[in-house]
């Protein structure tokens, strides 16, 4: 039981409250520890269903309407969007303009009023939840990566990933230059009490852990933290290649992500401005000009 409430707690929040979550659960212990005790329980299983299909999936935003609450922001899809099958799409725009909103009406965090939100073709509300949020990868801007090994931290929410599917992730991320380069490869302990990972290999390491789960929609809240050009070129490949094989939507927070996205969203105060490619807008959006003329759209 504890384990499946464990399940439907990893379900519902992103792995920083999760982590929370468990660090409240049993303060003083670690939370890697703490879900490897509950997950050995005998007879419990917490294992999300093998997804129907692979195929990535798109997406759909129709006269979308949200409120936070009564007097609380308006989010709206202004003049909407639609994402393909497949594909790079990165939604950009000022802090507060709607962005991550969109991911958690995505994800059912919050349900929207008005308007129909369409995943592979189907309302989101028609989607069984659990089979909505199995099909959809979600790697949380500045996703903190937990006490453990490197392998704990891949394996966290796909145990029963083969040696194979592990090396394919890693490869897809580059990062198999870091675990070269780590004492005891993938079973070095990382996080606060082993080895400290950079802000651009930290992200790699979440986004590993999400492909594990072989996500038909990859949402992606880039981390806002400085990266060197190395790591800066890595991420733009990863993503790149990952796009290559299913929908990425990625909350973008540089120039240097969007630039060869298929489209761009560009959403202002609550809503969807304009959406093109990186030379259609800068032709067409004002506001598009002014976010590119500062190389890093920081929000
Ligand atoms: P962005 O990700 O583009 O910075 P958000 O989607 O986080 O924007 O926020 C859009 C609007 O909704 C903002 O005005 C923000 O203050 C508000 N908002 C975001 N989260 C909440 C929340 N949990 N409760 C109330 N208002 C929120
Ligand atoms: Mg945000």
């Amino acid at each position: 039981l504890i384990a499946f409430l464990l399940y439907l707690f990893y379900l519902v929040a992103p792995i920083g409250q999760l982590v929370e979550g468990a660090v409240q659960l049993q303060q003083g212990l670690a939370a890697m520890t703490r879900i490897r005790e509950i997950e050995n329980l005998p007879g419990e299983t917490v294992e999300v269903p093998p997804p129907a299909s692979a195929e990535p999936v798109g997406v759909r935003f129709e006269n979308v309407v949200f409120r936070y609450g009564d007097d609380r922001p308006l989010v709206h899809d202004g003049v909407g969007f639609e994402v393909p099958p497949g594909g790079l799409t990165a939604l950009v725009g000022p802090s507060g303009a709607g962005k991550s909103t969109v991911f958690a009406l995505l994800e059912r965090f919050y349900e929207h009023q008005e308007g129909t939100i369409t995943v592979g073709g189907r309302d989101i509300r028609d989607w069984p939840l659990g089979e909505l949020r199995g099909a959809l990868g979600y790697v949380e801007q500045d996703a903190p990566v937990l006490a453990g090994t490197l392998r704990e931290n891949l394996l966290f929410a796909a145990r029963h990933a083969t040696d194979e599917e592990l090396r394919r992730a890693l490869t897809r991320t580059r990062l198999d230059d870091l675990v070269a380069r780590l004492p005891e490869g993938l079973d070095t302990a990382v996080g606060h009490r082993g080895v400290l990972l950079s802000g651009g290999e930290r992200q790699r390491v979440a986004i590993a852990r999400a492909l594990l789960r072989k996500p038909r929609l990859l949402l992606l809240d880039e981390a806002t933290s400085q990266l060197d050009a190395v790591n800066e070129l890595r991420l733009r490949e990863v993503i790149a290649e990952v796009a290559a094989e299913t929908t990425v939507l990625v909350i973008a927070h540089r120039l240097s992500t969007v630039t060869n996205a298929d489209r761009i969203v560009v959403m202002d105060a609550g809503g969807v401005r304009a959406v093109g490619t990186h030379e259609e807008l800068i032709g067409q959006d004002e506001l598009y000009r002014e976010l590119a003329a500062t190389q890093f759209l920081v929000t």
